[in-house]
């Protein structure tokens, strides 16, 4: 059965991590998508604001291809070289205006989009006839050749054109065609955030379906395993009830035996001895039915007499009777109140009492010792025992029904695993609490709370 849940929680883990493996495959792809489509948009958008920069401004446009001849010029007559043609294509004072007009334009045509810019000159070449091309220069997009824009690099950004101008320039008698080609590249200020807004939906679906699947994960593995804990609990009960009245059946079983014997019969003290032995089984097995029938009882079926007491006195009187019955125990008291006076139920609280203080000498303890307290309202009583503790893992369960920390019926100690479940049951009819510290090989504090 374990094995089985091991397997189960194992194939339901896998399960559980390809759909969410898949799920966040589906989230990303869907990511991609809404970015390529939102760069499409920009593009489109951007092609309907403008399409080249003389609708920006046309002459300072014309302004800047007069200076592009004057540089073609000083290139031909061999006056400027071809860096410094470059240098100063880059480096001139249009460029600085027409970064000026294109950002008015962009926040007045898209005043939805915050968007950063550059326009990075790639070619720069000089036809003498269309076969005969003087390369002046032509590189890949390269922030370092940026003619217009704020942007301070290319690494964010998302190409939206390739602009391909070209002019006719004459010189001495002959044409020439200037050949110059740029791209625009934008970045849009917080695109992620847009994109995250426009995937709102299917990121609150996902993260909502994948958080339902875990918890429905949990709550079955959680029932699977109390069920389990519950049918375990109820076995060891068999177990433990079977061999509880093995014994004083076998012993009545023997008894009968002996009395079918005449001469048995005959002799007084025999017979009165055999008498006696059926009497104490007798009184055992009824004391096992007694103890199954009063933890049959829900807190709240439990009929208290309850009277005010001396809390600290009423203590006393059971450690005092305890003593008697436990001479060899050694046990303390540290009573940090007094006087103490609470409604109890003299009866149900003794014996609860009593099956704490009998466990710790059951489980070990040869030392013990009971100490109260106040804790602003609350009074509490806790039992200190130097026995054989229980760890951790095992204090969950310690006062369900029929719970026992050894498993099987291999007990060294005798039980029905009842005495802590009624011990509880008493405390919560009272509207108080138990609870227990403890780790293996380190004895065990029971508590209880009370109300003052
Ligand atoms: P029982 O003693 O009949 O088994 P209880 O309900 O009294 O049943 O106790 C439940 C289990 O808690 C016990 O089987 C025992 O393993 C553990 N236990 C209780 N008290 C102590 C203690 N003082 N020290 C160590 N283990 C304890």
């Amino acid at each position: 059965m374990k094995q089985r849940i091991n397997l189960l929680i194992a194939f339901s883990v896998v399960a559980l991590i390809v759909l969410t493996t898949v799920q966040c495959y589906l989230v990303k792809t869907a990511y991609d998508y809404k970015v390529a489509q939102f760069h499409t948009q920009i593009k489109n958008e951007i092609a309907g604001v403008t399409n080249n920069y003389s609708d920006i401004d046309s002459a300072l446009v014309s302004k800047k291809e007069a200076l592009y001849k004057i540089l073609c010029e000083s290139y031909i007559h061999g006056k400027k070289s071809k860096n410094e043609i470059k240098k100063e294509m880059i480096e001139n004072d249009f460029n600085d205006i027409l970064t000026q007009r294109i950002k008015r334009k962009f926040e007045r045509d898209l005043p939805n989009f915050k968007i950063d810019f550059a326009i990075v000159l790639n070619k720069f070449i000089l036809y003498k006839n269309p076969q005969k091309a003087d390369t002046i220069f032509s590189e890949k997009p390269f922030i370092q050749n940026k003619l217009y824009g704020n942007l301070a690099s290319l690494n964010h950004s998302f190409l939206v054109r390739n602009y391909v101008g070209t002019t006719n320039v004459t010189f001495d008698n002959q044409d020439y065609k200037l050949l110059t080609e740029d791209s625009m590249y934008v970045s849009v200020v917080d695109w992620e955030l847009i994109i995250m807004r426009r995937m709102a939906v299917i990121l609150i679906l996902s993260l909502f379906s994948i958080a339902t699947l875990i918890t429905l994960f949990v709550i079955a593995i959680k029932a699977l395993i109390k069920q389990k804990k519950v049918s375990d609990v109820k076995t060891d009960f068999i177990n433990n009830i079977t061999h509880e009245l093995k014994t004083p059946l076998a012993t009545l079983g023997i008894s009968t035996k002996i009395l079918e014997q005449k001469d048995i019969r005959e002799n007084d003290e025999n017979f009165n001895a055999i008498i006696n032995t059926i009497s104490r089984q007798n009184n055992r097995l009824q004391s096992l039915i007694d103890q199954v029938l009063a933890n049959s009882l829900a807190e709240n079926e439990i009929e208290l007499q309850k009277e005010k007491i001396n809390t600290e006195e009423f203590l006393f009187s059971i450690i005092e009777d305890f003593k008697i019955g436990y001479p060899k125990i050694d046990i303390e008291t540290d009573f940090q109140t007094q006087k103490t006076v609470l409604v109890l139920d003299k009866f149900h609280l003794t014996t609860a009492i009593l099956n704490v203080l009998e466990n710790a000498v059951k489980y070990g303890s040869t030392k013990i010792s009971v100490k109260t307290k106040n804790h602003h309202d609350q009074f509490s009583v806790s039992i200190e025992d130097n026995g054989i503790g229980i760890s951790k893992n095992k204090q969950a369960l310690l006062f369900e029904k029929f719970y026992r920390v050894e498993q099987g019926n291999l007990h060294n100690t005798k039980g029905l695993g009842l005495g802590l479940y009624y011990v509880n049951q008493i405390v919560k009819a009272h509207h108080g609490s138990v609870a227990v510290m403890s780790d293996l090989g380190k004895g065990a504090v029971f508590t209880f709370m009370f109300k003052v």
